[in-house]
């Protein structure tokens, strides 16, 4: 018995699923041409069209004008997805500041809000935050999440501690009544820049955030890569001096060591020039201040050899670089561009395109989103229930 429930709730959700889609596809319509559209029974459709309106996805706006002439009584009302239905939510619990991101029910993202966290909350309690920052920016909205299907989150560091991961989805999860996955949220930052930003349309992308660390995603084939300990795309903790400074990864001479925000500082200081922060860094890195030009250009160059490595194995037609770093444009890509150009393999076609990252510091809360979206999709081929 447990089983054919089972089977019959998978069902309903791919009937819910394709008429979602259909009307994502071709907007509003009536139940009689989403019953030829969707190929489902008329007593089908109809029962999946009342759940979805009770649960606020759907809603009946006016009638259709299809410029056929009418029989008796009312001309059919049309159903067309809910604006205001949450569907998919973000998360990205950071080091210090928690993003979130709402994709409604035809899958654009409408909102993103960002909250500051505690640098010792852990992930429990950053997913408390997470939770009280949806419910407010749903309130202000009016985005309604009785539809809401899932929640994607990404996480600090290597994946392969399952309690952390289930930590936060599990308050996630249980405030929000849904399934929940995570994620690194630098990998996830790919997802979204191949979904929606700089690598929309490429299949194979290597991304790197630079900013305090330094994080990465590959995606190869279209596909999100995680390795077989949850630790693909950690450009930072490749070792660029093996006799270099210990790293909290275990490692020596880290690149992240070497090049993330912290280290630049420190260079700028050894060459005389104090700043307090990232901000300060790069305003003396747009205005050109020469030591600090020189430090930036050096660490760029330097993130340029390690990518060359990573592009003479994976072979990307795109390199996105994203983070703090990457608003410094021509200053930090132009070296990058140089090595790549430099220690290509011989007889390479071309250098992969160096291409700032397109969607600022909510990418990897998006990338939650399209984490899930993917997860939707391709849709599965549904039968009726009629023989069940
Ligand atoms: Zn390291």
């Amino acid at each position: 018995m447990e089983k054919r429930a089972d089977a019959l709730q998978r069902l309903r959700q791919a009937h819910e699923e394709v008429v979602l889609a259909a009307l994502r596809a071709e907007g509003p319509m009536s139940r009689t041409r989403l019953t030829e559209r969707t190929g489902l029974s008329r007593t089908t459709l109809f029962a999946i069209i009342s759940e979805l309106m009770e649960r606020g996805a759907v809603i009946e706006t006016g009638a259709e004008d299809d410029g056929r002439p009418r029989g008796r009584g009312r001309p059919a009302a049309r159903v067309s997805l809910n604006p205001d239905a949450g569907l998919l939510i973000g998360v990205d619990l950071g080091r210090r500041r928690i993003r979130v991101a709402i994709a409604n029910i035809a899958r654009q993202v409408v909102a993103t809000a960002v909250d500051d966290s505690a640098p010792d909350a852990d992930e429990a309690e950053q997913a408390d935050l997470a939770v009280a920052l949806i419910r407010k920016i749903c309130e202000d909205r009016g985005i309604g999440l009785r539809a809401l299907e899932a929640v994607g989150v990404g996480l600090v560091g290597v994946m392969d501690a399952p309690d952390r991961r289930w930590r936060a989805a599990e308050r996630l999860g249980a405030a929000f009544g849904t399934r929940v996955e995570a994620d690194n949220n630098a990998r996830l930052a790919a997802l979204a820049e191949q979904t929606w930003g700089a690598a929309r349309s490429a299949e194979d992308v290597v991304y790197v955030r630079w900013s305090v660390g330094v994080g990465g995603g590959f995606i190869s084939g279209g596909r999100l890569l995680r390795g077989a300990h949850g630790a693909s795309g950690e450009l930072g903790h490749v070792s660029v001096d093996p006799a270099g400074p210990p790293c909290h990864c275990g490692g020596r001479g880290c690149l992240e060591k070497r090049i993330g925000t912290p280290a630049l500082l420190e260079a700028a200081a050894s060459r005389g020039v104090r700043l307090t922060g990232t901000d300060d860094l790069l305003e003396a890195a747009r205005s050109r201040t020469p030591a600090v030009t020189r430090v930036v250009v050096e660490a760029a160059r330097t993130l340029g050899t390690v990518l060359a490595g990573t592009v003479a194995q994976l072979d990307p037609a795109r390199v996105v670089v994203g983070g703090d770093l990457a608003t410094l444009g021509g200053l930090v890509l132009d070296p990058i561009r140089e090595a790549l150009g430099e220690l290509a393999l011989p007889g390479a076609r071309r250098p992969p395109d160096v291409v700032p990252a397109d969607l600022g510091p909510a990418a990897s809360a998006m990338g939650g989103i399209a984490l899930m979206l993917r997860k939707q999709d391709p849709l599965p081929p549904v039968p009726d229930t009629a023989d069940l």
